[in-house]
């Protein structure tokens, strides 16, 4: 597809014209990923030249669209095509992008983003992981924390210091690293709602390629932004039905990669409060007048977030880059997420509070309760998002910040790593 934009009529046209030429449900899942990657129709809106056809978010829907109702499989969910596809598109090298897309489409390398440390969360900039030249690479030691999905990933997007005498958003580079190899050790840790899905992750002169730099050394804060606005304003988007596929092998296999896929994140949909089950909840206790008005209210806001996602969606078919937006979304959600999770804690009572399948709706229930908080804390805290969205959209004052200028090696912390 080249020269002017085509018009919707047209890429349904072509979707199923490709389709009918090339779709069998009986492939096995990964020739046809890689059938579909190298067609430019697995994710329509990445550039030409990477694999893409270069169409507006808005066009790219509707060759979507066309792939579901024909029932044929896409590419894979997760954090390798939500965050690492984007920030490779945005600033990796014609070498990375070459390595690696190609592999994130097909669903054979799983990622994921090794950020967050004991001491620098929300201060993520103060972060203390170091990496040091060693001839053709670089050497990490430090320590990561809340990575989720580590456990199976093949690629970290990892961000450690590379010039201690810079200011602190200064000296960091924003490295891919390969998982598999004897200085990273991924260390599971348990939540309150008894699932794992996060990991510490230890570095001992761990190995990275020096080709496997994003951006310029030392600007891997950029590179980080990016991630981080793809991150806020993924909404439910990880959580992709996989039904109304044709039945056959490839929807076998690709039903059973979603499967190991959703066992990590079985809890998010807890986590989001679940406004979906009020209704039910509420003829199932006869729900009072007050409960009642606590669910209309639930409701009604997340009928709005969902307009202001839509909003998101419209910016970005314009073509603009995710910004605040994105903080606004996470901030509602997570304040949706408790505002739910207060409605169904009133309707079960103390009952809310047990677990396992004689409980009400089989524990899901006590499941909120304990799952809700993590959206406040996820991709940055509610009162990040609020920081962000006072300073660039409502141009309040920045927050005073007492270390930004002077060479990180000055700042006082309290990380271990140097
Ligand atoms: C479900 C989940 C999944 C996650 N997955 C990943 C992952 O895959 N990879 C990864 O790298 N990280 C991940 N994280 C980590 C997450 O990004 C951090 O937990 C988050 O950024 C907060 O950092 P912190 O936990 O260090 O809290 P802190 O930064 O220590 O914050 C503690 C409290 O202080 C407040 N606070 C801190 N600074 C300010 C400020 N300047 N102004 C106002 N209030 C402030 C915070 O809002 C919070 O209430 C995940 C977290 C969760 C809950």
């Amino acid at each position: 597809m080249s020269g002017a934009a085509p018009s919707p009529a047209e890429v349904t046209a072509e979707v199923r014209g490709w389709l009918g030429a090339n779709w069998d449900p009986e492939r096995p899942l990964l020739e046809w990923r890689g059938l579909l990657a190298d067609s430019g129709w697995a994710s329509p809106q990445w550039p030409a030249d990477w694999l893409g056809k270069g169409l507006s978010a808005e066009l790219a829907r509707v060759a979507t669209d066309e792939r579901q109702s024909h029932g044929a499989v896409g590419p894979p969910i997760g954090s390798a095509m939500n965050l690492a596809a984007p920030t490779l598109l945005a600033h990796g090298s014609a070498d990375l992008k070459g390595r690696l897309l190609r592999r994130i489409l097909t669903g054979e390398d799983h990622w994921c983003q090794l950020f967050s440390e004991p001491g620098n969360g929300s201060d993520l900039a103060g972060l203390t992981t170091r990496a040091d030249r060693d001839g053709d690479e670089w050497v990490v030691s430090g320590q990561k924390v809340w990575t989720t999905g580590a456990k199976t990933a093949a690629f970290g997007m990892l961000l450690a210091r590379t010039d201690w005498d810079a200011p602190k958003h200064r000296g960091i580079t924003y490295f891919i690293l390969p998982m598999d190899q004897p200085g990273v050790e991924v260390r599971p840790l348990r939540q309150m709602n008894g699932h794992a899905s996060f990991n510490e992750v230890f570095f001992t002169e761990a190995r990275v390629p020096a080709d496997n730099v994003v951006g310029e050394l030392n600007d891997g804060w950029s590179a980080a932004l990016t991630t981080l606005a793809h991150e806020r304003g993924l909404g439910g988007s990880r959580l992709v039905a996989s039904d109304g596929w044709q039945k056959g092998r490839t929807a076998t296999e690709a039903m059973a990669e979603a499967a190991e896929h959703s066992r990590t994140y079985a809890w998010y949909p807890q986590r989001a409060g679940r406004p979906d089950l009020l209704a039910t909840m509420a003829r199932q206790v006869d729900a009072s007048p007050v409960e009642r008005q606590l669910i209309a209210d639930v409701i009604a806001r997340n009928r709005v977030a969902n307009w202001n996602v839509e909003r998101a969606r419209s910016a970005r078919a314009a073509g603009r880059a995710p910004g605040p937006e994105g903080s606004v979304a996470k901030l509602a959600g997570s304040d949706i997420a408790r505002r739910s999770a207060h409605a169904h804690g009133t309707m079960a009572g103390a009952a809310g509070m047990l677990t396992g399948p004689t409980s009400m709706h089989d524990g899901v229930i006590a499941e909120i309760l304990v799952s809700v908080p993590a959206g406040s804390i996820a991709g940055g805290t509610d009162e990040i998002q609020r920081s962000i969205v006072g300073e660039r959209s409502l141009g309040l004052p920045r927050e005073p910040s007492a270390d930004s200028h002077v060479p990180f090696r000055e700042v006082r912390t309290n990380s271990t790593g140097r």
